[in-house]
């Protein structure tokens, strides 16, 4: 059957990219290049109830939430998807992805496994991708190297980080991150291809 004219780049669904792997591995680093030299890709800001990190900021990073907030955003059901991960809630405020997807804005989503999972039910046309680390061993260098958790929740996300990379195959594609510049290189065209 011939495409719809036009079809390709119609304003829908097929502007959504969702980036996703194991904690540690630098999504949050190539999400920061992105924002910094590329304002023509829309990030979403997901709410969560974890504290914020130094250097993060409300409204850029994440809009820090309470337990009572997040429970009402659930209640009210302005999350387009939402999942506890290592002792903390993370969801995606539903309206403004809805909105850049029907502006033709390309939309980039970074959440973990479960919402990824819960996008591919709701929104089946989004691209998956899954950034992948080196090896085992520099994943556990980078989280323990970052310095921003106790030990407890180290081991958390690394038992976690098993589950995510074992859900690899589930994913469109994969890019390793080796170099975060190659990376970014590499999930703009993706990003900006046309989907079909
Ligand atoms: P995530 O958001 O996936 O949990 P981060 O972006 O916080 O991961 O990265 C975890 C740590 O790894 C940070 O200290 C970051 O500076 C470092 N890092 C990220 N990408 C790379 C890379 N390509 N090479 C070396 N270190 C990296
Ligand atoms: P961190 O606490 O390291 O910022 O994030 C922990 C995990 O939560 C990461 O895997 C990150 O991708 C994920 N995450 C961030 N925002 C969301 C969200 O809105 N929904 C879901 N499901 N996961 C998210």
């Amino acid at each position: 059957m011939p495409a719809e004219p036009g079809a390709v780049n119609s304003p829908s669904a097929k502007r959504l990219t969702v980036l996703s792997g194991p904690s540690g591995v630098g999504k949050s680093t190539v999400v920061d290049a992105i924002r910094r030299d590329h304002p023509d890709v829309w990030l979403s800001v997901s709410a969560t109830t974890r504290p914020p990190r130094p250097g993060e900021r409300e409204g850029v990073q994440y809009h820090f939430v309470s337990d009572e907030e997040f429970d009402r955003l659930i209640a009210e059901d302005e999350l387009l998807e939402w999942a506890e991960f290592a002792g903390n809630r993370y969801g995606t405020p539903r309206a403004p992805v809805s909105e850049r997807i029907a502006a033709g804005v390309p939309v980039l989503l970074e959440i973990e496994l479960q919402g990824a999972r819960q996008v591919r039910d709701s929104m089946p046309e989004a691209l998956h991708v899954f950034l992948a680390p080196p090896s085992w061993e520099e994943l556990v260098r980078r989280l323990t190297g970052r310095g921003t958790e106790p030990d407890e929740v180290i081991q958390r996300r690394l038992e976690a980080a098993r589950t995510e990379l074992a859900a690899e195959k589930e994913f469109d594609t994969t890019l390793v991150n080796t170099s975060v510049r190659d990376v970014c290189d590499e999930l703009l065209a993706l990003i900006r291809a046309p989907k079909v």
